[in-house]
């Protein structure tokens, strides 16, 4: 064979009728080539694969892209089209890491349970086993600090200083932080103006020695366990009034509907609200304010949630 001296010469007029054809036919296998490997590579997507378990392709789509590869591989390993996948992806307080629990929760729960339950359960750790789940409070929060029965204050736990209420608002001494006294005054004074009643702290800050006597005194629901008491924090107060120093009347009367309304605007949230008692298990407290600050008192009380849910959004959302 003899070789092509230059391009010139092999592009002379007897080889140029090739060209056209050869170029043409180069180009075609060229995308034929492109088209199948991106078809293979498309065969092992998540998208495909979550697609062919049954999955519209929209659905697929979104859920390839929105899951952690981890997520979409157990999503895929499951073998199944599990209906709740998609929805909770939009769901208003859905965060990503819990995606595999929510879908775990769900077969464990009554069927109907709502949604929203499934995802504000499962994000605050009712489905989790508590001695596995509980974890220490993390009380560099100060006043955003969680505790309950799966984050608890160890014996040690006291607040750095306690300021003490005025003898006219409490029937024996009573302490708690000093922005919680003075949010409590200027409470108090508001109510007083709107409803004639005088506010009364029955109980504030108890150590974790006091809690102990507590929980033995209270009927079993009303009081928390040593360690997973607000209480010790300093942040949270027992209200009543002097016209209704009794819980149950104090609920109904103007002075406690007042407060319930109204605390937010201080500071303060009603930490077991009645709406979600039946959701989350625990037993409404009208009288158990907590101070979590303005800010996040006025979005708990506007979101209309527990602080628990708050917390698990808002603050612990990215941990793992
Ligand atoms: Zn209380």
């Amino acid at each position: 064979m003899t070789p092509i001296k230059d391009f010139k010469q092999y592009f002379n007029r007897d080889h140029l009728w090739m060209t056209g054809p050869v170029a043409v036919a180069a180009l075609l296998v060229l995308l034929v080539l492109v088209k199948s490997c991106q078809g293979i590579v498309y065969l092992n997507s998540n998208e495909c694969k979550i697609y062919k378990l049954g999955y519209p392709i929209e659905e697929a789509r979104v859920l390839a892209a929105t899951l952690r590869d981890a997520q979409a591989d157990s999503l895929i390993a499951r073998q199944e089209h599990d209906t709740l996948a998609y929805p909770i992806l939009s769901e208003r307080y859905f965060i990503l890491k819990n995606f595999d629990r929510y879908l775990a929760f769900n077969k464990k729960v009554e069927t109907g349970t709502p949604l929203s339950n499934i995802i504000a359960l499962v994000n605050i750790g009712a489905d989790q086993d508590r001695e596995s789940y509980a974890v220490p409070c993390d009380t560099s929060k100060g006043p955003l600090m969680l505790v309950n029965g799966r984050h608890y204050l160890d014996e040690n736990y006291k607040p750095d200083s306690l300021a003490t209420f005025s003898k006219s608002y409490c029937y024996e001494d009573q302490k708690a932080q000093r922005v919680v006294v003075d949010a409590f005054m200027a409470m108090q004074k508001a109510c007083k103006e709107q409803t004639d009643a005088q506010l009364m702290v029955n109980s504030a800050y108890r150590s974790y020695e006091d809690q102990i006597g507590t929980y033995k005194r209270n009927p079993k629901g009303y009081a928390a366990r040593a360690g997973s008491s607000e209480h010790q924090t300093g942040f949270a107060i027992d209200v009543t009034s002097r016209q209704h120093p009794m819980r149950w009347p104090f609920d109904t009367s103007e002075e406690g509907v007042w407060m319930r309304e109204h605390c937010h605007e201080y500071g303060f949230i009603l930490r077991y609200p009645k709406k979600q008692s039946q959701v989350f298990g625990f037993a409404y407290e009208p009288w158990h304010l907590r101070y979590v600050g303005l800010e996040t008192a006025k979005r708990v009380h506007d979101e209309d949630i527990t602080f628990d849910e708050y917390y698990a959004y808002y603050l612990d959302k990215e941990t793992e």
